[in-house]
């Protein structure tokens, strides 16, 4: 069996299949060092549901107007009511997060008690869970080629069955069979501009704060074959953050944090130099509630967090403790104390005058005076008139002032080929392509509204149906 991505998906379905009895191979794109995807450098947490009919309910209110097939849901829950058995059979230390009901990000949904948010080993963050998924596949004969994306499935001209996959190696093209099947499990499309361009709404580019190796490379190989696409518009954004050139993923900074403790004058604008959002708005994994319905926060690119001497001097804008984060995990850039690296480096721009620094950054610069005055009016006020600003009301005082553009950042996608209640890669009418699967963020169940957790759980989950499935096919070529 052939399994395409060495993420958590990767690993569930990896681990279940060999521990099945099959003979697995597992394709990865990255090179060593820098496999594991987005489940190396999340949070950690897996969602474990205590009722399955709780947590049919709780999903089925998550979906809202963009409902999932009845048996998608009650597979999922059953599967997800059974993440910790799993991980404790393989050698796991589930433990709960230390304040589970913070966790539950729509407590007034039916069911929505059935949510415990798990992660393995005694501190959430630092890779933690992947850690371990990774050395339970290190410790069974599952060999792994690194540096090999899966780039086109070989599928019979007659019956349809996917027979194998073309990779590439080093730069060399290879072909590998699949006896029994393929189980796609490369990610989503986060570093795809163009799939960003045509299905994320209203949002013309977008960056991650994830793996970089995410390129909607199961999308287009799933395409190629047949398969239909579902959950293609739903994605886990957006945030505001800086994308500097010089490095893939995002930072995100400290100052638009909910709750961050730094002072001083700051606001974000979009390209007419006004004020947009509650900076501080607190999102549910990117979604707001609007007129009764819940969307994405407006991202109105470019986007310029503007500041004052105050805020510039109080200290890092970026955290940079590898909790979570590919560019904090992996990449490891050290920013400075003072900020001064960076805005030797340009990410920062500095100018004597609002009006000047408006002008360094394209903006109108009455506009952007206009902006900072009515924000310190507001704090004045004490209230912030334009969109109820509650943290960090201080007024800008002290020239310099900085500006740093902002682009829309995500943790991942959620679209990708549609599954069906066996894993199955299915077809616009519905039947299964022979032999092909998939799990994890590659057309996950999400529709609509996201429960954090829900994607690890997920992968742990259609890992497991995946492979079980996968396994009891009998080998084409007998
Ligand atoms: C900062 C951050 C925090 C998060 N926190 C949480 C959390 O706490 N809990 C939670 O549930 N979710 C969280 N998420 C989301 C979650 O991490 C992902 O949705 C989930 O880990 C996806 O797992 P996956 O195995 O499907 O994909 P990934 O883990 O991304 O793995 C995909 C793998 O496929 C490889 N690949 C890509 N293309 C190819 C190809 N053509 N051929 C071969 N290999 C390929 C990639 O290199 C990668 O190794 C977070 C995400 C981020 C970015």
């Amino acid at each position: 069996m052939v399994v395409v991505g060495f993420g958590g998906a990767g690993a569930a379905t990896a681990i279940t299949a060999h521990d099945l009895g099959a003979k697995v191979l597992l394709l990865e794109k990255a090179p060593e060092g820098e496999e594991g995807g987005n489940t190396r450098v999340a949070a950690q947490g897996y969602l474990n549901v205590s009722d399955v009919d709780k947590a049919i309910a709780y999903l089925d209110a998550m979906c809202g107007p963009f409902k999932v097939p009845p048996e998608m849901v009650r597979v999922w829950a059953q599967e997800v009511s059974r993440n910790n058995d799993w991980i404790a059979s393989i050698g796991g230390d589930p433990q709960e997060h230390q304040f589970p009901p913070a966790g539950i990000e729509f407590p007034q949904f039916p069911g929505s008690d059935c949510v415990h948010k798990f992660h393995h080993g005694d501190i959430l963050g630092y890779s933690n869970t992947w850690k371990f998924l990774e050395r339970a596949v290190k410790q069974r004969p599952i060999d792994v080629l690194y540096e090999a994306p899966g780039r086109e499935l070989i599928q019979d001209g007659v019956t349809r069955e996917i027979l194998g996959i073309r990779a590439e190696q080093r730069g060399k093209s290879i072909c590998v069979k699949a006896r029994k099947a393929v189980v796609l499990t490369c990610g989503g499309f986060e570093n795809n501009q163009e799939m960003i361009r045509n299905y994320l709404p209203g949002i013309p580019y977008c960056y991650t704060s994830g793996t970089p190796y995410n390129e909607g490379d199961g999308v287009k190989m799933g395409q190629s074959v047949g398969a239909d696409l579902w959950h293609m518009n739903n994605y886990a954004g957006p945030s505001m953050a800086l994308k500097a050139p010089e490095y893939k993923t995002t930072f995100s900074m400290t100052p638009l944090h909910f709750g961050h403790e730094q002072q001083g004058g700051m606001i974000v604008v979009g390209p007419d130099a006004n004020r947009f959002t509650n900076e501080k708005l607190r999102t549910l994994h990117g979604k707001i509630k609007k007129n009764g319905r819940w969307g994405p926060p407006p991202v109105p690119c470019p986007m310029f967090m503007v500041f004052d001497h105050a805020l510039f001097s109080c200290g890092p804008l970026y955290d940079k403790k590898p909790v979570m984060g590919w560019g904090r995990i992996v990449e490891r850039y050290d920013w400075s104390d003072d900020n001064t690296a960076e805005l030797e480096r340009g990410w920062i721009k500095q100018a004597g005058t609002v009006a000047a620094l408006a002008r360094a950054m394209g903006l109108d610069p009455l506009a952007l005076e206009e902006s900072v005055k009515r924000w310190n009016s507001s704090c004045d006020s004490g209230k912030d008139q334009e969109f109820g600003r509650s943290k960090m009301l201080v007024p800008f005082t002290q020239p310099p002032f900085y500006a740093i553009e902002l682009s829309p950042s995500m943790l991942n996608t959620q679209g990708g080929p549609r599954r069906n209640e066996k894993g199955q890669i299915v077809r616009p009418d519905n039947t299964p392509i022979p032999r092909l699967y998939s799990s994890g963020e590659l057309g996950s169940i999400y529709s609509y509204l996201y429960q954090g957790t829900g994607n690890i759980g997920e992968c742990l989950a259609f890992g497991r149906i995946s492979a079980r499935n996968a396994v009891a096919e009998s080998a084409w070529d007998e």
